[in-house]
C-alpha cells in the first residue's frame, strides 16, 4: 500500500512530481487545489464559496476541504493507494486525515517534504504558465514555450493562474510558515518524515522521491 502525502510550499514541485509517481504506481494524485478549481470552474456552491479564499492566498475553511477529501476517498481508484497534494495544510487537517484512514483500516505510508528556497519558489511561481487545452505545463524562466503565450503541444493560449501574482504568493508563503509548515514536527516524529531537496533538475528530485517512497512504503 503506498498512501503518500507530499509537502513543500507553493512552486515546490508537488504537482510535477506527482504525476511521475502517477505514473510509475498506478496511484491517483489528489490535489485539493485542482479539485477546488474544478469546482470553481463548475460553478458549483463549494467553488462558489472557496474563491475567494483561494484569490486572497488564504486557506480554504477545513471543514469545506475535509468535505471535498472525504469523497474524494470514497472514489474505488484510492483504494490501493493515493498521493496526497496540498493536502492536509493545517493540523486539524492532519488530524482528520488520521481519523479518516483509521476509519477505513488504513495508514499512512510516507510524508515526504520537498525543500526550495523562497526566492526560487517565487520565480518558479511568476514563471509558470499552463496550458488549458491539454494540461502542459511551461516556465517562461525554466522551460519556455517557442512562442510566447503559445502552447508547443497543441497551440492553444497558455494561462497564468489567478493566485501566481507577486501580492497572493506573499500571502500564501506566510500562510504556509503559520499554517502548514508545524506539519513537518506532526510527523517526524512518527517514523514516515524524509525531506528532499528541491532544487535539483526534475529528473534528480524525482529519483530522490523515489527512493523514498520505496524505503517508507517498503517498512510497512
Ligand atoms: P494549490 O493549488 O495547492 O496551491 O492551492 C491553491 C489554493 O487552494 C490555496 O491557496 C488555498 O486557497 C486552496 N487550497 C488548496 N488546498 C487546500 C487545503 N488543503 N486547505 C485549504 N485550502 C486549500
Amino acid at each position: 500500500m503506498k498512501n503518500i502525502i507530499l509537502l513543500g510550499a507553493p512552486g515546490a514541485g508537488k504537482g510535477t512530481q506527482s504525476e511521475r509517481l502517477v505514473a510509475e504506481y498506478g496511484i491517483p494524485q489528489i490535489s485539493t487545489g485542482d479539485l477546488l478549481r474544478s469546482e470553481r470552474k463548475s460553478q458549483s456552491a463549494l467553488g462558489q464559496e472557496a474563491a475567494g479564499y483561494m484569490d486572497s492566498g488564504k486557506l480554504v475553511p477545513d471543514d469545506l476541504v475535509i468535505r471535498m477529501v472525504e469523497k474524494r476517498f470514497a472514489e474505488k481508484d484510492c483504494a490501493a493507494g493515493f498521493i496526497l497534494d496540498g493536502f492536509p495544510r493545517t493540523v486539524e487537517q492532519a488530524d482528520k486525515l488520521g481519523e479518516m484512514l483509521q476509519k477505513s483500516g488504513k495508514s499512512l505510508s510516507a510524508v515526504i517534504n520537498i525543500v526550495v528556497a523562497e526566492d526560487i519558489l517565487i520565480k518558479r511561481l511568476l514563471g509558470r504558465r499552463k496550458c488549458p487545452a491539454c494540461g502542459a505545463n511551461f516556465n517562461v524562466y525554466f522551460n519556455p514555450p517557442a512562442q510566447e503565450g503559445v502552447c508547443d503541444v497543441c497551440g492553444a493560449q497558455l494561462e497564468q493562474r489567478k493566485d501566481d501574482n507577486e501580492e497572493t504568493i506573499r500571502e500564501r508563503f506566510l500562510v504556509y510558515q503559520n499554517q502548514t509548515q508545524p506539519l513537518v514536527n506532526y510527523y517526524r516524529g512518527k517514523g514516515l518524515y524524509a525531506e528532499i531537496d528541491g532544487e535539483q533538475a526534475a529528473d534528480e528530485i524525482y529519483s530522490r522521491l523515489r527512493q523514498e517512497v520505496e524505503k517508507l512504503c517498503g517498512q510497512g
